[in-house]
């Protein structure tokens, strides 16, 4: 089994989430597709919280805007017998839960600090819940999984780390019916905290990390991360347009340029992969033809 994760520009629009289709409709089953939020929501979703704890009521104009394009991305690649549910959930979502959370940040001079952070962290999760909502229903055999469920995480100095054990165990029971066949499909970046139960996540770009802890647990043969480049290159190809792909590296040469600022892989995610032995692919979603880079021991 696979574990393919798609970023934020491929998952962004009707053009990208239907190359991801075919991408996904050309591998055999089970796999288990990981998504992130559709591209820029989450930056939206914070820039939001901000707008909504100055009392400035237009964010929900952005909100409005954002429903809209999800609604869109439905239309448009959603199959037609499950159309009406996604529209519901998107709709359900962003009215039962969204709506509220900003209003009780617009209208709570008072709120404590700890309690505006649980109730942000609570927001910026919808992205992912939202664009997973989309992939599930592009598939006639997608099946949906809540990584709020299974990823647990627990605190280590001011930041979170995963708790492995926990969500070991619980990743094991949940996708018991992985070998069954289909399109999986769960959500990168948010996580739940292991005591309290609030709503967490493994930080901005961690849906790479999601998709490599899944494939460790799983036993994947390989980790296929999907993106808009076609491969880890020499240098970011926005700053440095002459960089070139790198077809072959090594976990050691990966994990060293990452945490140099290579953002085409985020961090922690080479670790447990390089501990199994799994390869890593980067490939380019707008150019599936393109070969990419593997990632290896050596
Ligand atoms: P995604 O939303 O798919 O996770 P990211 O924006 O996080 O995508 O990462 C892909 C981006 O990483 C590319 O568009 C590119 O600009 C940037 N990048 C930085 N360094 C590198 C590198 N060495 N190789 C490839 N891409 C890089
Ligand atoms: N959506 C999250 C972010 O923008 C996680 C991810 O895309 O990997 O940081
Ligand atoms: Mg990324």
């Amino acid at each position: 089994m696979k574990v393919m994760k798609f970023g934020g520009t491929s998952v962004g629009s009707v053009e990208s989430l239907r190359n991801l289709r075919d991408i996904v409709n050309s591998e055999s089953r089970p796999v288990l597709v990981v998504v992130s939020a559709m591209g820029g929501f989450t930056n939206q979703l914070l820039a939001m919280c901000e707008q909504a704890q100055q009392r400035d009521i237009s964010c929900l104009e952005t909100l409005e805007a954002a429903r809209k394009r999800h609604h869109d991305a439905v239309d448009g690649v959603v199959v037609e017998s499950m159309r009406e549910q996604v529209h519901a959930t998107i709709d359900r979502f962003i009215d039962e839960s969204l709506k509220p959370y900003y209003l009780a940040l617009a209208t709570n001079p008072h709120m404590p600090a700890d309690e505006i952070e649980r109730v942000c962290d609570a927001i910026v999760a919808h992205g992912e819940i939202l664009s997973s909502a989309i992939v599930t229903g592009m598939f006639e055999d997608g099946v949906p999984h809540l990584s709020l469920n299974y990823m647990r995480t627990v605190p280590d100095g001011s930041g979170r780390v995963l708790d492995w054990e926990e969500t070991g165990r619980l990743v094991e029971a949940d996708f018991a019916s992985l070998s069954e066949g289909g399109v999986h499909v769960a959500q990168g970046f948010i996580s739940r905290d292991k005591v309290s139960g609030a709503v967490t996540n493994l930080g901005r770009g961690g849906s790479d990390y999601t998709a490599a802890i899944l494939a460790t647990l799983l036993d994947a043969e390989s980790l296929e991360i999907w993106t808009d480049v076609d491969g880890f290159m020499t240098a970011d190809p926005r700053t440095h347009p002459d960089a070139t792909v790198i077809p072959q590296m090594t976990y050691a040469q990966a994990q060293q340029m990452c945490d140099a600022g290579a953002k085409v892989i985020y961090p922690p995610t080479i670790a447990p992969v390089a501990m199994k032995h799994i390869p890593v692919w980067v490939k380019n979603t707008f150019n599936p033809a393109a070969t990419g880079t593997v990632i290896l021991d050596s």
